[in-house]
């Protein structure tokens, strides 16, 4: 890959090796989160870190590779999840980051994911397209670009750490219903991923445990819970498989989606859906869509696919129509499903929509305030409704997350000319003032 040095192996242990500076690219999608975080939650049921103190990062990438950042952040390469065939083989990788958190395990080297808060917008998986459009302004385009950045350094666990971590993770499988082997049966499926993609230097095998270490250890882990035979949740591994489908739509070329799925089964549907909508060819992927939401009226997904794929085609109450559903029928309600809403809403001229949309962008950023996005779509809402003030308050924070302290401080100031007193917006306007005044002062 020319100067780029990726390290094209996959660790389940940590390996990370970035020469100099690269970035990659951070998904966001509803059901790719939401599967995540199950499992995620399943794992973590008897201990005491909770799935919302960690932050979880899914990386599109044709790489296989999982690692740990930061402490608490978990990075999952889409191909990860791909590679494996049942959701115990990637709830086994979730076991083994998770294992390295619970145990404080600390890189030999360090490792600085940059700008991933600030100025990293993430590609969302579904509602691109739109948004792309209605970025027109300068500074909202130089964000879109959905990159971190990670610079230098190759960081790696110790031995020990590796060894305890495999074990704590069989613990966790085990503990909590999941057969533990998975994890041994997805290191030997990497091993031979690892052997067609080996490279000259920094050799997986030079620098940590051999897979067959590793089976030892897992194996003797094993024997303290009984073999550890658990059945498989058919539950799960139907939502596996769809959300696979979907990231293998979304990542690997038209034709070779058409060529894995090719039955007419909801899997096969869903996934040529997917690449059909990203190819272009939206009639195909409507078909689809509609045969699958006949069979399955509260998938939320299968709605959510659908209103995007008419927002696409500016058929914009159907778009709102379907995501409605899809919010309805969504177990947890999280921040990009109400920004979607927004996003469509503001479509409308009638005041009414712009309402509802400047309710739904404000309901997203209550769950969670740090999405740049958001902050985007509710200035737009708030000036399209006439509110300045308001508007550029949202602008400020929007600066604010993505690192333009200048611009952020400009819009504050703005705001606060005529923003109502103490209202929110008046107090947090003031706030990112004296946040951003302390700031140059120290410089
Ligand atoms: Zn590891």
């Amino acid at each position: 890959m020319k100067c780029r040095k990726f390290l094209i192996k996959f660790f389940i242990i940590f390996y990370f090796l970035f020469s100099q500076s690269n970035a990659f690219e951070i998904v966001r999608d509803t059901e790719l989160e939401q599967f995540t975080d199950d499992i995620i939650s399943l794992l973590l049921q008897s201990n005491n870190l909770e799935s919302e103190d960690l932050k979880i990062y899914f990386v599109k990438s044709d790489q296989v590779n999982a690692f740990v950042t930061g402490g608490q952040n978990i990075f999952i390469n889409t191909e990860l999840i791909l590679t494996a065939n049942d959701y115990r083989e990637y709830a086994a990788v979730l076991a083994h980051e998770l294992a390295h958190i619970l145990g404080g395990h600390i890189f030999n080297t360090s490792i600085e994911i940059s700008n991933l808060s600030n100025k990293a917008l993430p590609i969302y998986l579904l509602g691109i397209i739109g948004m792309i459009a209605g970025a027109t302004d300068a500074g909202i385009a130089g964000v879109m670009v959905g990159q971190a950045s990670v610079s230098d350094n190759f960081s790696y666990y110790s031995r020990t750490q590796e060894a305890s971590a495999d074990q704590a993770a069989v613990k966790l499988l085990c503990n909590n219903g999941i057969n533990g082997k998975f994890l041994m049966e997805f290191l030997k499926k990497i091993e031979n991923v690892n052997e067609s993609f080996a490279l000259d230097e920094n050799n997986y095998r030079s620098t940590h445990p051999l897979v067959q270490n590793r089976v030892g250890w897992i194996n003797s882990s094993l024997e303290n819970y009984n073999d550890c035979d658990y059945n498989t949740d058919k539950i799960f591994q139907k939502k596996f498989d769809l959300l696979k489908a979907k990231l293998h739509g979304f990542t690997h070329p038209h034709y070779e989606t058409e060529a894995v799925y090719n039955s007419t089964d909801d899997v096969d549907l869903y996934a040529t859906a997917v690449s059909n909508y990203f190819q272009g060819n939206h009639k195909k992927s409507i078909e689809n869509m509609k045969r699958l939401i006949k069979k399955h009226p509260s998938n939320p997904f299968y709605n959510e696919l659908l209103g995007e794929i008419y927002f696409a085609n500016n058929d914009y109450e159907s778009a709102t129509f379907y995501h409605e559903a899809a919010i309805n029928n969504i177990d947890k309600v999280n921040d990009l499903y109400y920004m979607i809403m927004g996003n469509y809403l503001l479509t409308f001229e009638e005041t009414n929509k712009l309402t509802e949309a400047i309710l739904n962008l404000k309901k997203s950023l209550l769950i969670n305030s740090e999405n740049a996005y958001a902050w985007y779509l509710l200035s737009r809402a708030y000036a399209q409704t006439g509110s300045i003030s308001l508007a550029n308050y949202a602008t400020a924070e929007r600066y604010f997350l993505i690192g333009e302290r200048e611009l952020s401080y400009e819009f504050a100031v703005k705001a606060l000319k005529q923003i109502e007193e103490n209202s929110p917006e008046w107090y947090r306007s003031n706030d990112l003032i004296e946040i951003l005044q302390k700031e140059v002062s120290k410089r």
